[in-house]
């Protein structure tokens, strides 16, 4: 399997090299060179396999080098740690609605299914090639936590994590700190979360001393986390009679990277009715499916932060589809994004989009509003973002069948939870002790320098 730059002057590269490299040369992201075919008999010969199984199974096409068992064998070890032994287990919720539970992993987001297999293929990759690498990036809560997750004690990788000091919640901060592994290095900057990651791109593009400290980043426009996610959409179709019925789903979306891997496994024949994408007030996705326009606006905090995004890093990968995978037509809509704050497709490419995604924007309010009720009807209580994504579903498909992921544990926004539900959600038994738990980090003041001698003081070599 060879991969392509959504803006064509880059090299093609194989899985391995898309793995570590992460961005393409030319700016671009990569994306398979052709989507690996299932057929209806491969689909109907899912059913019944353990999740782990069924995701090797799906995934080793993409991976070239890296057979079904092999594979097989890092995904048992990536998903045994899940609480559910179902690792996404569907819950049905009414006649034509189900919720997927991708929250069952070490940091309580659905971003665990995608880096806890990450993280192994990282190890890999480096053990083949003999090298290391240090992983430097920046979090406003989450993704920080599973990417320490998923790297803890890993022999060839050193990870360090920069978040804004006192600005992510306590458990978001502890789900960081009190990992105490040698290779892992939490900083606390004197700062904002914007600081944060202008120093991480500050020192990316320092060459010498990325080449020094071999950099690599781990963030949601790495494909290896976008393909991971392809295999719950096939495994839970087929859960409910895929091939043979369609299903759609609803997906809270921020940069694209969950909903992209739907398109994807129906991209490889997966047969789905429509897929939408379910946006906070933060809509600039909503807007983009509404009229073919896609344009910045300012971004607003709310409830549901792991959507609050204004540009949706993975979108590139559905425009160079959707412009019949011609890499100059990318390059000029990305120039547009860039020089006017907008881009535009052409009428055809937006009916095409069409015949697959749907979109809809849900506000604080009912989104509140959505939490209640579902506690109320069914004693379950949703995430914000997970309320977002079920408005959706229930909004536009209310006879389904529809699938809404949900993509955090409710414990993990009790504000928000208490709010709409008058009571604050259980943390799970493996994190219950995280408020006696150790902690360990050192706080950093907003300085290019004092972050580059501090990661080179402390990776090991
Ligand atoms: C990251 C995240 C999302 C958004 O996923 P994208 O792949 O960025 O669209 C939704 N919900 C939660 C809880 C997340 O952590």
């Amino acid at each position: 399997m060879q991969y392509v730059s959504t803006r064509g002057q880059a090299p093609d590269l194989t899985f391995g090299d898309v793995l570590l490299t992460g961005l393409a040369r030319d700016g671009g992201l990569y994306v398979p060179g052709a989507w690996p075919q299932l057929s209806h008999d491969d689909l109907r010969a899912l059913a019944g396999l353990p999740y782990a199984d069924a995701a090797a199974r799906i995934l080793s096409p993409f991976m070239d080098g890296i057979d079904e068992d092999e594979l097989s064998a890092m995904t048992r070890d990536a998903y045994g740690a899940f609480v559910d032994p179902g690792v996404v287990p569907l819950r049905q919720l009414s006649d034509g609605h189900w919720l997927m539970e991708l929250f069952h992993g070490p940091t309580l987001a659905f971003k665990d299914v995608a880096m806890q297999l990450l993280g192994r293929l990282f190890d890999r990759e480096l053990a083949r090639r003999q090298q290391r690498v240090t992983i430097v990036g920046a979090t406003s809560g989450d993704t920080g936590s599973a990417a320490i997750e998923a790297c803890r004690d890993r022999d060839a990788i050193d990870i360090f994590i920069l978040y804004p000091d006192g600005r992510v919640s306590e458990v978001q901060r502890r789900q960081m700190t009190t990992v105490l592994s040698d290779n892992v290095h939490n900083i606390a900057i004197e700062g904002t979360f914007d600081d944060c990651q202008a120093l991480v791109k500050a020192a990316f593009n320092d060459l010498v001393f990325r080449d020094e400290i071999a950099m690599s980043a781990v963030n949601s426009i790495n494909w290896a986390r976008v393909v991971a996610q392809v295999a719950y959409y096939i495994t839970s179709a087929v859960a409910l009679g895929a091939p043979d019925k369609r299903v759609s789903f609803a997906v809270p979306t921020g940069n694209f990277g969950c909903v992209f891997a739907g398109y994807a496994a129906r991209q490889m024949g997966l047969p789905m009715d429509k897929l939408i994408v379910a946006t906070n007030r933060n809509d600039i996705l909503h807007r983009f499916f509404q009229t073919g326009a896609y344009r910045k606006d300012q971004v607003v905090a709310t409830q549901s932060p792991s959507m609050d995004i204004q540009v949706a890093s993975n979108f590139e990968r559905l425009l160079f589809d959707l412009a019949g995978r011609d890499g100059a037509v990318v390059r000029q809509q990305m120039q547009a994004l860039a020089d006017q704050e907008g881009l535009e497709v052409t009428p055809e490419a937006l009916a095409q989009a069409h015949e697959l995604f749907l979109s809809h924007r849900v506000d604080e309010e009912t989104t509140t509003a959505t939490i209640g009720e579902v506690f109320r009807e069914y004693s379950i209580a949703l995430d914000p973002h997970s309320a977002v994504g079920l408005r959706a579903a229930r909004d536009l498909l209310p006879d389904g069948p529809v699938i809404t992921l949900s993509t955090a544990h409710p414990a993990k926004f009790p504000d928000a939870v208490e709010k709409a539900c008058g009571q604050s959600p259980a943390l799970p038994a493996h994190m219950a002790d995280i408020y006696q738990r150790e902690e360990r980090y050192t706080v950093l003041p907003n300085e290019l320098a004092a972050v580059q001698a501090h990661i080179r003081s402390l990776r090991r070599t």
